[in-house]
């Protein structure tokens, strides 16, 4: 099967990283991307063909309304030119963001090749303008052949948006349990964790590890509230950039931190490519999305490396974790029930573990990257054989 996949971005987010693992299955492929930057450089180095097919990232962000949808004319213009003439040497066109949905659905109607939109998004007002929710929902109905969501939350939120229902499929990311702590792999990541503990100079101290992009929807904010109610020997380490133009909030959270006077318990590490020995560093991992999570690969990352895992109760992380058995869940933007769930955990250290080793089992059964990739393909080959 020949795919051309399109992504928006340059930058390494959640939907970026389940697409490598989904394109790697595809020699023959060709990732299209509307910005240079890190994820060419990790699809390559993974033996993916790339082409960047613009330089300059389109001005639109996911809350702006219409007139910020015509001002990107001028850029949109030459890449659905681009995009069209490419398409013709393949036989299906992947669009993995909402903006390559819109240039995907342009492409896929000049170029008369199936279009499939892979959704890691909740489309409610909390992430989407209402203008940009009408677009998509739109776009998806008239051009795409199948929407494929990330959770049940996010195929929910296509419906409710007004999406054809008959048009949607719901496939959960994959993960490969190897690459992060299987019985094989346990020891390396324990002795990379023991230095990266060292060097941090974190010995003897109860970390909290947070994995995301810094953006005030993803709570980190949260995290530092509670972390002023829990024990002096308590640390809380951020792992993630401001990947989407947020350092404003980055400035926020660094004088949250001084006025609360914990500068010597947040250490703030920037994007990391070593997500997988940080994670086995930390003691609890805590996902702290003030809005509804459209997956929450981090979840089920922490869930891999066997550690307890506090999440916000809300989207997808319903589907990955049930409290108290698999993890623990509080209520979104609860600092008090975060540092009571924390407190909890450490005075119950064994029944922490106990959680913690159900979640990795669940996890490995649940979220595996070679069912997810058979769903797709199978997906993908009914729209083939139904346009043929
Ligand atoms: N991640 C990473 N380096 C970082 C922070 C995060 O590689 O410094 C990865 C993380 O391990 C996860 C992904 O980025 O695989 C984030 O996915 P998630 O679904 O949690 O959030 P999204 O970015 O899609 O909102």
């Amino acid at each position: 099967m020949n795919i051309l996949f399109l992504d928006q971005s340059g930058k390494l987010g959640g939907a970026e990283l389940a697409l490598l693992d989904v394109v790697k299955d595809y020699p023959n492929a060709l990732l299209g991307l509307f910005e240079e930057g890190r994820f060419r450089e990790l699809a390559e180095q993974n033996h993916v063909s790339v082409k960047v097919l613009s330089h300059q990232a389109i001005a639109v962000r996911k809350e702006s309304g219409w007139l910020a949808g015509l001002s990107s004319l001028g850029q949109l213009i030459p890449l659905v030119a681009k995009v069209t003439r490419l398409s013709h040497d393949y036989d299906l066109i992947y669009a993995n963001t909402p903006k390559a949905l819109v240039v995907g659905a342009i492409a896929s109607l000049m170029s008369r090749r199936p279009l499939v939109f892979h959704l890691h998004d909740i489309l409610s007002l909390d992430h989407f303008s209402s203008a940009n929710r009408r677009l998509l929902v739109g776009l998806s109905n008239q051009f795409a052949s199948l929407v494929i969501a990330v959770s049940q939350a996010s195929l929910k939120s296509f419906i409710e948006a007004g999406g054809r229902a008959e048009l949607g499929a719901m496939v959960y990311g994959g993960f490969q349990p190897e690459d992060y702590c299987d019985d094989r792999s346990s020891q390396t990541f324990q002795t990379k964790a023991h230095q990266l503990r060292a060097s941090l100079g974190l010995q003897n101290r109860f970390i909290i590890g947070h994995f995301s992009r810094l953006s005030p929807w993803k709570g980190q904010h949260i995290l530092i509230d509670a972390l002023a109610q829990c024990l002096p020997d308590t640390i809380a380490v951020f792992v993630g950039d401001a990947l989407f133009g947020e350092q404003a909030y980055e400035q926020e959270l660094h004088a949250q931190v001084d006025r609360l006077g914990l500068n010597d318990r947040v250490h703030f590490l920037g994007f990391r490519s070593d997500v997988v020995p940080l994670m086995t560093m930390c003691d609890v991992i805590a996902h702290t999305s003030t809005a509804a999570e459209p997956f929450g690969r981090v979840i089920v990352e922490a869930m891999l490396c066997e550690k307890p895992v506090i999440a916000a109760q809300e989207g997808g992380a319903l589907e990955i974790v049930e409290s108290g058995v698999s993890g623990w869940l509080v209520p979104p933007g609860d600092a008090d029930q975060l540092a009571k769930t924390i407190h909890h955990c450490r005075d119950h250290w064994e029944e922490a573990l106990a959680i913690a080793k159900r979640g990795q089992e669940q996890a490995k059964r649940r979220f595996d990257l070679t069912a997810t990739r058979q769903q797709i393909h199978q997906l993908l080959e009914q729209v083939i054989r139904a346009r043929s």
